[in-house]
């Protein structure tokens, strides 16, 4: 039944993580705080139902942090001991939470379905031809 459970945990290996199930969706998100979050050109988050995340380990520490576009809170995870952000939540998505991408034992194990927040995307930045793009949030489904 869990063909698709997948492992993953931060730097230290302090926090660990498996998921189960397909992921909801898969977004790269280019908003400033996902750049801050990461240090990176954009975060990707790998969103699960609530249910279908197992989290082991030490516990972690917490940041809120609200949109200055829609004034939701974002909820951060992140290992007390080497600051990797591992998961995060959203008062946008009820039950749902997302893991960050890049934490996967196999980062590659999951496919990219839309580029988000576009709009603050790094000008170089090129997009492959099979993923959505929008300039600000995913629309409404
Ligand atoms: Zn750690
Ligand atoms: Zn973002």
């Amino acid at each position: 039944m869990n063909s698709e459970a997948q492992e993953g945990g931060c730097q230290c290996g302090a926090v660990r993580y498996r998921t189960s199930e397909r992921p909801k969706r898969v977004l790269a998100c280019h908003c400033t705080g996902c750049k801050r979050r990461t240090g990176a050109a954009y975060g990707v988050g790998v969103y699960f139902a609530e249910n279908d995340v197992v989290i082991t380990g030490d516990p972690m520490q917490t940041y809120e942090v609200r949109s200055d576009e829609s004034g939701r809170w974002i909820r951060s995870e992140f290992c007390a001991s080497c600051g990797t952000t591992v998961t995060w939540t959203l008062e946008l998505r009820p039950g749902l939470r997302a893991i960050a991408g890049g934490t996967y034992d196999n980062p590659d194990w999951f496919v990219i379905q839309a580029h988000i927040w576009t709009r603050s995307a790094r000008g170089d930045m090129r997009y492959p031809d099979h993923v959505d793009v929008f300039e600000k949030a995913l629309p409404p489904a």
